[in-house]
């Protein structure tokens, strides 16, 4: 489809060295937190649903923080808007820590499960939520399940209609229920008719021609530590950054099968069986492998691998009007 073209890698107001700049910057590394409660991420397999949050994201996303402060590193927290909304006191308490705040949504709904006109309504509402609570001005954003890609590209106009400065939720490899392959492994500006954003992509190491992802979630938790060890080396010689992500529940052993069975009567107990197998394994492992990453990399907030005051100022570019409903995607030409 050649309707209109939201990409262009190559923005006239960076020179090569000052996009090469960002990528050296003694910020380090970035991490991020998508914060959201244990359940969430394993009934996206289910639909879309809403289950309303629980204590246990406080809890975690505490633990997460005490941890971060003892490390004396700063993160970007992605919180879900129906999680802010909740629990306003969590946000606070993050952004007091001296932590970015970001938006994941309002409810963990994927970009597929929206119509443009529901995804802007409902990131704005977690955006005013997350701002009121924390204080903050909310500048990035994290799609559910990395679900940003061409079919749904449509939502980068909204992020920029709505003043988010950059986005961090496109996995630049093949994978099968997510992932933009052949998109960019660097940060690169995104020019939409509402302004200019950045996308920041998730982390993949390359090897033998394969994109292989690296250093978050499922991927920290799954591997060995010295595979993520490795990736980070590796990007360190390509002069990349990683951005590493994770979730609150990671590190919660607990799960309360009997609250999911509550709001999810229909769904089998070998279905709930094989989505803790998937969700919550080798969970005892993960503060240990964060610690000695923490105390072995650098790292800091995605603002601050973007730089500050350098997002955003380039004027929106003029270009014809997108189709109603984002059913037609944009021309990824230079992908
Ligand atoms: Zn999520």
């Amino acid at each position: 489809m050649k309707d209109y073209l939201l990409v262009d890698t190559v923005d006239k107001t960076l020179t090569p060295s000052e996009v090469l700049e960002r990528e050296i910057s003694p910020a380090g590394h970035a991490l991020s937190v998508d914060v959201e409660d244990w359940y969430n991420a394993a009934v996206l397999a289910l639909g879309r649903r809403v289950i309303p949050p629980t204590e246990a994201v406080v809890r975690n996303t505490e633990r997460l923080l005490l941890l971060f402060a003892e490390m004396r590193v700063q993160a970007t927290w992605f919180f879900l808007g129906e999680v802010a909304d909740s629990f306003p006191g969590l946000v606070r308490r993050v952004a007091e820590a001296g932590h970015e705040l970001g938006a994941h949504g309002y409810h963990h709904h994927r970009l597929q499960e929206l119509d443009p006109a529901g995804f802007r309504r409902s990131l704005g509402r977690a955006k005013d939520v997350i701002e009121q609570a924390g204080g903050q001005r909310v500048r990035g954003h994290r799609a559910v399940a990395f679900s940003m890609g061409r079919e749904t590209w449509w939502a980068m106009e909204a992020l920029a209609e709505l003043g988010f400065d950059y986005d961090s939720s496109v996995f630049p490899f093949r994978g099968v229920r997510y992932g933009m392959s052949g998109a960019p492994l660097s940060p690169y500006p995104v020019r939409t008719r509402r302004g200019t954003l950045w996308e920041v992509p998730l982390s993949v190491v390359r090897w033998a021609g394969l994109r292989i992802p690296a250093c978050g979630g499922g991927y920290l938790r799954h591997f060995p530590l010295a595979f993520t060890r490795a990736a980070l080396r590796c990007l360190e010689r390509e002069r990349r950054r990683a951005v590493v992500y994770l979730h609150p529940y990671e590190l919660d052993v607990d799960y309360d099968a009997g609250y999911l069975r509550q709001w999810l009567p229909a769904v089998s107990h070998r279905r709930l069986r094989w989505l803790r197998w998937t969700q919550y394994r080798r969970r005892a492992g993960t503060i240990p492998k964060l610690r000695r990453l923490l105390a072995e990399f650098s790292f800091g907030t995605l603002a601050a691998m973007l730089g500050t005051g350098r997002v955003n100022p380039t004027p929106s570019v003029p270009l014809p009007r997108a189709p109603e409903g984002g059913s037609s995607g944009p021309t990824l030409s230079t992908f």
